[in-house]
């Protein structure tokens, strides 16, 4: 295993299994591994995550697990945001719930209970794919797995990334990408990948990383594992979202960047993000009882477009502009783009525009086509 000294490693306390899913791989797999925990055999999920929701953040729910069916769609249409330029990104929600905590995430909100939910209908899942892969030769899918978990976190244990990276390594017509803030690679050395899955971090000011993210490995181990996936011939992506407005940023943010380009070949890096700090009204009172250190509902947010509150423009776009331009300084070929941001923003900041959610697709499947 590789060294890394901040590595977070969760643990499972307790194990729920729902019967729909009682006889997949996955689960004898996950029930065989933890073969001296107390395991709970449900009829239905949504029961027990509804108690779990309504019992909050409960320390005995920490450490609970919950083998479950997917009864949706695994893959969907990233949900965007009203009146903004979208990437028009694929989710993948092979899991719910991350052991991380940061501040920010919009988790607390969105799902609303503490347990880690795994989907175990894998088979279905990969028929799905094929379904949408197949019947749709000449649409470009980029599709991450890192919206409503984090890619890595319970890799460790679940051990399911090795098998999207497979599956994706023969796929013309889509990349996976693994997004992430942990360091949990050591499956993904040594595969046949094919250069069609990106390895992502979301990184931040160090500070940031240190007071927002403290659960999370740091920025130093997030970049040390990111030089191992391109030693091992990955493309990287780098993700800053939220950025945070706090005193010091502009340090913060720049020693960032100039530590990716330490190690990152341009010509390795698939993509990297931008984003500035924007939740639904009423989510800071989550923040404010979930973190009561957090400093980042201290400062001013209004709502934008799509009633989301957001710095003010000015704030953003000196903070977009000031990156673009450090990222750029650095190489001119590397793809820079802005997460959940609208036509005016671009043009401020970058100087240009894709114009429309179409456009900005056409160029990051480009990218990795
Ligand atoms: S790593 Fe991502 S998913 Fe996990 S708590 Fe942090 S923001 Fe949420």
């Amino acid at each position: 295993m590789i060294d890394f000294p901040s590595r977070k490693t969760f643990t499972p306390a307790k194990i729920f299994v729902e019967e729909s899913v009682e006889n997949t791989e996955l689960t004898q797999k996950l029930l065989q591994r933890f073969s001296t925990l107390p395991v709970e055999h449900i009829a239905d999920a949504n029961e027990l995550l509804n108690k779990a929701a309504a019992e909050g953040r409960k320390p005995s729910w920490q450490g609970t697990i919950l083998l479950a069916k997917q009864r949706g769609p695994f893959l969907r249409y990233c949900p965007g945001t009203q009146n903004h330029i979208c990437c028009m990104y694929h989710n993948l929600d092979v899991a719910a719930g991350c052991d991380l905590d940061c501040s920010y995430c919009i988790l607390q909100g969105y799902l609303n209970n503490p347990l880690k939910t795994f989907y175990c209908n894998m088979d279905d899942m990969y028929a799905e794919l094929d379904r949408a892969l197949l019947h749709h030769p000449n649409r470009f899918y980029r599709i991450g797995t890192g919206e409503l978990s984090d890619s890595l976190t319970f890799d460790h244990f679940i051990h399911i990334d090795a098998d999207l990276v497979g599956y994706f390594s023969d796929k013309k017509n889509a990349i996976i990408e693994l997004k992430s803030k942990n360091v949990h690679i050591e499956d993904l050395l040594g595969l046949e990948h094919n250069r069609r899955t990106v390895i992502s971090w979301s990184l931040n000011a160090e500070t940031m990383a240190g007071s927002e993210e403290p659960d999370a490995p740091t920025l130093d181990d997030r970049l040390a594992a990111s030089k191992e996936m391109q030693r091992a011939g990955y493309r990287l992506g780098f993700h800053f979202d939220p950025m945070l407005d706090h005193e010091g940023w502009e340090e913060g943010y720049r020693e960032t960047v100039d530590k990716i380009f330490t190690f990152a070949k341009p010509e390795n890096i698939a993509w990297i993000s931008l984003g500035a700090l924007r939740y639904p009204a009423g989510f800071d009172q989550i923040i404010r009882e979930n973190h009561p250190d957090s400093r980042i509902v201290l400062g001013e947010l209004l709502p934008g477009l799509d009633k989301k509150l957001r710095y003010f423009m000015p704030i953003r776009v000196e903070m977009f502009e000031k990156m673009y331009r450090w990222i750029k300084s650095y190489s001119q070929d590397v793809l820079v783009y802005l997460c959940m941001e609208n036509d005016e923003v671009w043009r401020k900041s970058f100087g240009w525009s894709p114009g429309s959610s179409a456009a900005l697709k056409r160029m990051l499947d480009e990218r990795v086509k």
